[in-house]
């Protein structure tokens, strides 16, 4: 496939490997910011074909893992009332709530429905004006736009029976509440692309300065991957700090402006819960008090439900870099993508979920299933 399959070349791979190689000499830890890296390198055994020294660590940005438990709770309340249509994306359906999830609301008769777009949400609403249509919007930067445009498509429409139960977040402060943690093992990050193609690198100087880490945007694909690897590695062993785009094929400085001004415009700063991490301040976006009458919390009034998360999940530690999904005494035995325990294990971009498929059922080497790029000349 053009533009993707450029990117998996397993000689230019080769090439990569054996600069990283080149270069490494002490050890060092990156984290990759986001959950679609994690499944990347966990499914073409990237960390297995990195120097030994080089650990890389799983971050926190799963939009689904991290949505708090009593955000799941808020919307499985809403979705069991009659009269509601709750949309959402598929994968927050298996999502477990504190004791039951939105596929259980739906057999026990709400009206949950799984959307491709915030749009399609809207449209609900226009085609059903007697009900009340509430779309679950979550995610970081790269989502959030195309909510924020379907509020405001809301608004000029005059469409009052549809809201939205908002619960989006932000990965600069993700960053630094990680390097202000006494346990933070992180020397260099890998930010998330898309998350940069909206937001731009401006936010990322700053925090590269004040915590000494090397930021490198990276991509998707193991080109890329290794590319920002390579960036992050050279600037480890150089002492250097500095903000690198290893993904200009997406990402401007600038990041995107019509996208930015809409976020704006919909969305205020305020601080935010994240499962198994706890309140980041102004980690998050909630709608701007123009855009409340569409905030479903309130709607529905479901502003104060408290949660207790299972003492059994350790997503938290998996979320933070503190834990690799097999070190879990659950991983595989009580908590498997059939009986998931934690949002980790359910989400498409959830690293428990990508160890799982992946590999890492008995071991973090041994039990490895062949890749694409194992089975290749790479490896
Ligand atoms: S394996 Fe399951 S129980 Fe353990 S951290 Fe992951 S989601 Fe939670």
């Amino acid at each position: 496939m053009k533009y993707l399959e450029e990117f998996q070349d397993p000689r230019l791979a080769r090439r990569l490997l054996d600069e990283i190689h080149a270069v490494t000499t002490r050890p060092w830890a990156l984290m990759e910011v986001c959950g679609g890296q994690t499944h990347s390198i966990i499914r073409h055994g990237i960390d297995q074909l990195l120097p030994e020294q080089v650990e890389l660590i799983h971050g926190p940005g799963c939009p689904v893992c991290v949505t708090p438990l009593e955000t799941i709770d808020k919307a499985l309340e809403i979705a069991s009332r009659p009269g509601v249509i709750f949309c959402s994306f598929g994968d927050m359906l298996r999502v477990p709530g504190s004791d039951r999830d939105l596929f259980q609301v739906r057999s026990h008769g709400g009206d949950v429905r799984v959307v491709y777009s915030p749009l399609d949400a809207l449209r609900i609403a226009q085609q059903n004006p007697e009900r009340e249509v509430v779309f679950f919007g979550i995610g970081f930067e790269t989502t959030a736009p195309p909510n924020a445009m379907t509020v405001y498509q809301a608004e000029k429409l005059g469409v009052k029976n549809f809201s939205m139960l908002v619960s989006h977040v932000r990965v600069p402060p993700a960053i630094e509440a990680l390097m202000t943690s006494p346990d933070c093992r992180v020397q260099a990050f890998l930010a998330a692309g898309h998350v940069c193609s909206v937001m731009g690198t401006e936010e990322y100087p700053e925090l590269a300065e004040r915590f000494r880490v090397p930021i490198v945007v990276t991509g998707f694909e193991p080109l890329d991957i290794l590319e920002g690897v390579r960036r992050a590695v050279i600037q480890l062993e150089r002492g250097d700090h500095r903000v690198e785009n290893a993904y200009e094929r997406a990402v401007r400085p600038e990041g995107n402006p019509a996208a930015r001004r809409m976020l704006a415009d919909v969305f205020e700063v305020t601080d935010r819960p994240w499962r198994g991490i706890g309140t980041i301040p102004a980690s998050g976006w909630r709608l701007s008090e123009r855009y409340r009458p569409y905030d479903a919390e309130h709607r529905f009034e479901v502003g104060d439900i408290a949660t207790q998360e299972p003492a059994a999940c350790r997503s938290g530690e998996v979320l933070q870099g503190l834990l690799k999904p097999h070190e879990c005494e659950a991983f595989g035995t009580t908590c498997t993508p059939r009986t998931p325990l934690g949002a980790t294990m359910v989400s498409s971009e959830g690293a428990c979920a990508a160890y799982y498929l992946y590999r890492r059922l008995g071991g973090p080497v041994a039990a490895a299933a062949p890749t694409a790029m194992e089975a290749s000349p790479v490896g």
